[in-house]
């Protein structure tokens, strides 16, 4: 018995729960700015609410609230008539008021769901809620160098002494809870890059700040046969389950190494017939592993109660007040159907909205296909080469319009256009018909081609004899050979056309 139970195949089982820094001019109860404060001193955006000073009184931002409804929305969530805050008790010195400002038994936004595509399949995975709260300070541990060297940020086990900056004190997060649904660490990853797309296009989230989105990820080991046909595990095996949290994961990439890594170590301690001890983890980004940090925290001991100071919120017509824009899946079904893009050019444009509303812009003045091979192909690969994104580019629309439209007349061929010319905009900030110039890219005349094409025949006899005896490969060579005497400007399809004309003649 013991025996085959240790050889069961055993499946992870994984849920997360995501903060989500929200995007708000100001802190989430207080007028303090929630600008990053990267070139600056610490503890320069303050006041006595945010450094939790006796008698100072949080005031909810609406902001935070109606960037918190929109996600809800777009996870279509329950949104309750009424929503409360609580109190969580905890003593860390980046909580200066020793507990956090959070929700509790009345969460914003109830029973939602987020669809992604995996391995070319569709997956849904089940919110069970999200709510929103406060961001804690951070902390700096340093550890002190040799007199001449400045302090060095080092792991709190090795710090001389810890420094603590509480301007991200009070910045507004959206803590989004998922179902344990997961079961592979890559789903996690996909998902999390669906939930950053939606964030974006809800204009709620800055995927580029430091620490704007932090996961913690739950991880048990359940045998195989509790897994029904669809996916479904029952209540009571999930609960059984011990599981792990590895807490404070701050990249995707970072969230499926550290799943990976508790699915091997879970399993193998499993194999052993050891149990799994049910615990709080910290991910090693270094050296990819997780360690064990403390045992796990459970409610109780948070000891939640009422937050007093902020009264029930009201929002059952928030709901209807607060619209959202067109989503990543909308957006990329329109585009399918009104430009009539295939699958994959149509998720390549839509993953960003920047990217999207620029494709918008060009497939405006041009063919739709023409449009997408030019922004999603050339365009797309030209900033990824140089670390660009699609924002770098965005206010130079008209000169991308322009440089498509030179093509389209014939004024400069499709290869230099994407290897000179291009290239040259977004290295050197030149616009298209500057660089044309510049490089003398002008398409060659009539003449030029036809003298280049003579030329070719002329110098090339045994070429053109192995084309007379029918070898296929001859003319391409010519071709080359009339492209390189005109410097690549002429249209390939129209010498070899003009070849033929005069080798068959
Ligand atoms: P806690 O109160 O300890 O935080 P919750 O039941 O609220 O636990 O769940 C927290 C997270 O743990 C959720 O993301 C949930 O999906 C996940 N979770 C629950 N059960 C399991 C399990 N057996 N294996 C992995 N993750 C789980
Ligand atoms: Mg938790
Ligand atoms: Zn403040």
């Amino acid at each position: 018995m013991a025996r085959a139970a240790e050889r069961a195949e055993l499946v992870p089982v994984i849920g997360l729960e995501v903060h989500v820094q929200l995007e708000t001019d100001t802190k989430i109860f207080c007028g303090c700015s929630t600008e990053p404060a990267e070139e600056e001193e610490p503890n320069t955006r303050v006041c006595p609410t945010c450094l939790g000073l006796p008698g100072a009184l949080p005031v909810l931002n609406e902001a935070a609230v109606e960037a918190a409804v929109k996600v809800g929305k777009a996870l279509d969530a329950d949104i309750p008539e009424e929503t409360r805050f609580h109190r969580k008790n905890y003593y860390y010195p980046d909580l200066p008021k020793n507990f956090q400002i959070t929700q509790y038994d009345a969460p914003l936004c109830a029973d939602g769901e987020l669809e992604f595509s995996h391995e070319g399949e569709r997956r849904t995975v089940n919110v069970r809620r999200a709510h929103l709260e406060e961001d804690p300070g951070s902390l700096r541990h340093v550890r002190e160098g040799p007199a001449d060297l400045d302090v060095r940020t080092t792991s709190v086990d090795r710090a001389d002494y810890s420094l603590v900056d509480y301007n991200r004190a009070g910045t507004p997060l959206m803590e989004v809870v998922t179902e344990p649904d997961f079961r592979h660490p890559k789903e996690v990853r996909a998902f999390l890059e669906k939930l950053e797309e939606v964030l974006e296009y809800l204009g709620v989230f800055d995927a580029g700040r430091d620490g704007s989105l932090r996961i913690d990820a739950n991880l048990s080991m359940v045998e195989a046969s509790e897994v029904g046909d669809d996916g479904h595990i029952d209540e009571d095996v999930l609960e059984s389950a011990n599981r792990t949290e590895v807490k404070n994961i701050s990249s995707h990439k970072g969230a499926e190494q550290a799943l990976g890594y508790e699915r091997n170590r879970q399993e193998n301690q499993l194999k052993r017939g050891k149990a799994v001890a049910q615990e709080t983890r910290h991910f090693n980004e270094t050296h990819g592993n997780t360690v064990s940090m403390r045992s796990k925290e459970e409610e109780k001991d948070y000891r939640y109660f009422g937050e007093a100071d902020l009264p029930p919120l009201q929002v059952s017509d928030w709901k209807e007040r607060i619209a959202i824009p067109e989503l990543p899946d909308a957006r990329r079904e329109r585009f399918r159907e009104e430009y009539g893009l295939d699958q994959e050019a149509a998720s390549k444009l839509t993953s960003r909205k920047a990217v999207a509303d620029f494709y918008e812009d060009v497939a405006e003045q041009f063919d739709p296909d023409l449009a997408a091979a030019w922004v999603a192909d050339t365009l797309l690969g030209e900033l990824n080469y140089r670390d660009m994104a699609i924002e770098d580019v965005t206010d130079r629309l008209d000169e991308f319009t322009r440089l498509i439209e030179l093509v389209d007349g014939g004024e400069v061929t499709t290869k230099n256009a994407e290897e000179v010319v291009l290239r040259a905009m977004l290295d050197e900030g030149l616009d298209p018909d500057e660089v044309i110039e510049r490089e003398g890219l002008g398409t060659a005349g009539d003449d030029e081609v036809a003298t280049a094409v003579a030329e070719a025949i002329d110098e090339n006899p045994d070429a053109v004899d192995d084309y007379r005896a029918g070898e296929g490969g001859a003319i391409n060579f010519l071709v080359g050979q009339v492209m390189a005497k005109t410097g690549g400007s002429a249209a390939p399809d129209d010498v070899n056309a003009m070849l033929r004309e005069q080798l068959d003649g």
